[in-house]
């Protein structure tokens, strides 16, 4: 268990309500507040809860759990707390998950979640066979590069879309890469879920097989992976080198290894919150779309620190809990599609679920990873 005394935390929080915000205070930027609009469901009101539970003035319930899991760790108000303990806000909830997984309080959804992620190594119960199919056989084998594509490019049909273009960028650009054979969950949502016992066991596996194939650098188009690896696996001892897939291809279009044709479209990007706000990636997608010959940039009213979470993340992809009327994906797509007519993101569950709330609400935009759209410009 990671030490981390956030009851010591939880009654410093005023209430005062600007973490529901962005910086200009122009609209609600929480998600789950977006959605269910009741005090309980923003930061400062899931800190009154968390207290009154450790208070005993309330009992575990799972209203109180799908309240605690509704939070898409989107990190927004961390950036708009104005009090000192603001970088501590989603820790507060993280740690307070695991101590409800520790003591078995967890809502139905997130068991399964976690159930399935460990019979399975991935959040569906799917065959763990079915994982690679995408890769077509181009396993590791002391390649410059490990690719890690993690579970919803792999299984999703939209994700893998945008899974299979990266991999073909790649190979056009002749970047020597392979997929692990036994590929898994690298267990991001697991830990923030609150399931440290689990993530732990996830990471010494993953980095017992890393460290056997000799992998020292990784590339995923996964920023939930990304993360993982970035900034949870060093304490387990990770030496590898993780790059985010808009990373590498920056710098496969500086090195002229990638070259562009035209296109005719005007596009906005939507910041994935485990890339921007979680590991500050905000340049290298846009420069990517402005290199792009005829591609007209504009950006979204909320962008990089202020942009609006999708509503997929911390599992909520899977347990559903900020889907329906008022989700946040179909906030953030009707807010793309009055700015541009192509929204590009970077993130295979920012993807899966914009386009799904694009659907659902009939709304014409065209919705891309930025693989996808450098795939198109090459190919005309
Ligand atoms: S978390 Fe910070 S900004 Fe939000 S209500 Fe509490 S004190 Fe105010
Ligand atoms: S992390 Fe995001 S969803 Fe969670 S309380 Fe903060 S702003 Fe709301």
């Amino acid at each position: 268990m990671v030490e981390f005394d956030y009851t010591e935390i939880v009654h410093r929080c005023f209430r005062c309500g600007y973490c529901k915000y962005p910086s200009d205070y122009s609209r609600i930027n929480c998600p789950s507040y977006a959605k269910y609009k009741f005090e309980s469901y923003f930061s400062g009101g899931r800190m009154w809860l968390i207290r009154a539970f450790l208070n005993e003035e309330i009992s575990w319930s799972g209203h109180l759990g799908e309240i605690m899991y509704s939070c898409s760790t989107c990190r927004n108000c961390v950036e708009n707390c104005v009090f000192k303990f603001s970088d501590q806000l989603v820790d507060v909830f993280i740690h307070a998950r695991a101590d409800m997984v520790e003591n078995g309080l967890v809502p139905s959804k997130v068991a399964d979640f976690f159930s399935n992620i460990a019979k399975f190594g991935n959040p569906w119960g799917e065959k763990k066979s079915k994982r690679l199919e995408w890769a077509e056989g181009k396993y590791y084998d002391k390649n410059e590069y490990l690719l890690y594509a993690g579970c919803v490019a792999s299984y999703d049909s939209r994700a893998k879309k945008a899974l299979k273009a990266l991999k073909e960028l790649m190979e056009m650009a002749e970047v020597d890469f392979g997929v692990m054979r036994d590929e898994t969950c690298e267990g991001n949502e697991v830990r923030i879920m609150g399931e440290f016992g689990l993530f732990a066991e996830i990471a010494r596996n993953n980095l017992q097989k890393f460290e056997s194939e000799g992998v020292r650098k990784i590339i995923t188009p996964d920023p939930h992976a990304f993360n993982a690896f970035r900034n949870y696996y060093p304490e387990f001892g990770a030496e590898f080198n993780v790059l985010h897939h808009t990373q590498l291809l920056y710098s496969l279009l500086r090195s002229k290894k990638l070259n562009l044709g035209k296109v005719n479209a005007k596009a906005t990007y939507h910041d994935p919150c485990f890339l921007g706000r979680w590991n500050g990636l905000y340049e290298e997608p846009r420069k990517i779309l402005k290199e792009i010959p005829g591609l007209i940039f504009v950006e979204m009213p909320r962008n990089r620190k202020n942009a609006f979470c999708c509503g997929g993340g911390s599992g909520n992809f899977y347990t559903d809990y900020l889907g329906g009327k008022d989700s946040p994906a179909k906030i953030r797509i009707k807010e793309a599609a009055e700015t541009a007519n192509l929204l590009v993101t970077s993130c295979p569950i920012c993807l899966m679920m914009l386009e799904d709330a694009a659907k659902s609400e009939n709304i014409d935009i065209e919705v891309k990873d930025i693989a996808e759209i450098l795939l198109e410009v090459i190919k005309t």
